[in-house]
């Protein structure tokens, strides 16, 4: 090691003193020899510091150290190496880990899938003819009972249902948002390669139609319980149109898709064909107009416009319909060829519309409140969708006792001796697709 040694040189300036300093690599400072009139000379010391002593004039020491002390504490960097190095060790891993977790998400996914599908099966007896309860555009429909005893149905998309794939999920996705006591409830689903299956809660006394038009079980149905019936299809309606988070179009409200449960509470059902109206939108124009004869509203069949108001129109036909106890759509009177909304029309304007009202209540009616469900249900049924009340007004005049405003002449009334008038017949079926009711 080179000892400490203290060199001067006296004709030398401090600048030339500096570059001297500079070049040699063992000289740790240097300063003027002489500090009198400006300074002059060269002091250099190599090695440690020696010989130095503090004076009163003011001298100043040029002391050589690292350039990190200048600028202060650094963050080691790694090199661009070392970066490479540790990407390539990292990046596999991570991918591994990432193939890992979808392989595990999709084995978990194909497990519960064939799970359902596996419960599906065990709780319908395999789909057995025996537990059939009925069969609708998208399949059939099987009764089942789970492990823990409670009832099931089980829908099981046909391969050769005209209701595709999308409906299906509509349905999946419209009803899991949706709970209402007043709505069907949907406890699961099953997407298996190309086996599609919607499992609900079972309700016993299955869908409306097959009461209501049966001649021999309509009878069983009394007054307190359609206008029950009326009501909760009204209240369900109100949660659709306006107090569940969506706002949810349902387009295709008939008897046959209202379902009954023991205590023959109302559950709307199949929402296959639903649409979501968002935020402050009011109407939706479709060139597929999809429905049924018998319940469409006008504005819908003949120019694709569906709004809350033609959902109201098949409510107001339904109403017409559990009241009289007669499908729309097959409803002909025999004189004046007249659908069911007609009829009705032409009893109120005659003043004797309780005559609508099947034969079989008479002993059970109340008749303000008969009068009233076909004075709403008339209201709901008017030509001009602007004209038909809100499912809220609808709610409130169902429960009230005010007096109502008249109804307007209703969609598809055939008036006599008139040309200028539409019927069910005259919608053009060649550009919609219309389901035919049951
Ligand atoms: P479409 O689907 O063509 O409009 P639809 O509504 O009658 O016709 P589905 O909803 O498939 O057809 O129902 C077929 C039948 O199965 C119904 O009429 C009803 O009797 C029965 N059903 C459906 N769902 C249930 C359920 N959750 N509980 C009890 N029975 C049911």
């Amino acid at each position: 090691m080179e000892h400490s040694r203290l060199v001067k040189w006296v004709s030398m300036t401090l600048g030339e003193c500096e570059i001297a300093c500079r070049r040699n690599c063992s000289c740790t400072a240097y300063a003027n020899l002489d500090i009198r009139k400006g300074g002059s000379g060269c002091l250099l010391w190599f090695g440690e510091l020696m010989d130095l002593k503090v004076i009163a004039e003011n001298q100043d020491l040029y002391i050589r150290i690292p350039s990190s002390l200048l600028t202060g504490p650094t963050v080691p960097q790694p090199d661009f190496n070392s970066k490479i190095q540790v990407l390539t060790i990292v990046l596999p891993i991570l991918a591994f880990l990432i193939c890992l977790s979808v392989a595990v998400y999709v084995f978990r996914m194909k497990k519960k899938r064939s799970y359902m599908k596996a419960r599906g099966r065990r709780a319908t007896n395999n789909f057995s003819i025996d537990n059939k309860l009925g069969e609708g555009g998208f399949g059939p429909v099987y009764k089942g009972v789970l492990e823990t005893g409670q009832e099931i149905a089980v829908k099981q998309l046909s391969r050769t249902s005209e209701q595709g794939y999308d409906e299906f999920y509509n349905e999946v996705v419209c009803v899991a948002k949706l709970q209402h006591r007043n709505l069907v409830k949907l406890l699961g689903y099953c997407m298996d390669e190309d086996e599609r299956i919607l499992i609900y809660e079972y309700l016993s006394n299955k869908s409306l139609d097959l009461l209501l038009f049966d001649e021999t079980k309509s009878t069983e149905l009394d007054w307190p319980q359609r206008f029950c019936i009326i009501n909760g299809i009204a209240r369900g309606m109100l949660y659709l149109h306006q107090d569940s988070r969506l706002r949810i179009i349902h387009r295709d409200l008939k008897a046959a898709n209202i379902l009954l449960d023991h205590d023959m509470n109302p559950k709307i059902s199949d929402f296959g064909i639903a649409r979501e109206f968002e935020g402050n939108q009011i109407t939706a124009k479709t060139k597929k107009v999809v429905g049924t004869y018998g319940y469409i509203s006008p504005e819908y069949a003949l120019h694709g416009r569906f709004s809350v108001k033609s959902d109201v129109f098949s409510f107001g036909v339904l109403v017409l319909e559990i009241v009289s106890g007669k499908k729309n759509r097959e409803f002909s009177h025999e004189d004046l060829n007249d659908n069911l909304l007609g009829h009705a029309w032409r009893l109120y304007t005659e003043g004797k519309y309780l005559e609508l009202m099947s034969p079989s209540l008479h002993n059970s009616c109340i008749i303000s409140e008969v009068k009233r469900s076909i004075h709403v249900g008339l209201l709901c049924v008017q030509n001009h969708a602007q004209d038909r009340p809100t499912m809220s007004s609808v709610v409130m005049m169902l429960g009230g006792d005010g007096s109502l405003p008249p109804p307007k002449q209703p969609a598809f009334f055939a008036e006599e001796g008139s040309r200028k008038h539409c019927t069910f017949s005259d919608v053009d079926e060649a550009t919609i697709t219309l389901l035919d009711p049951r």
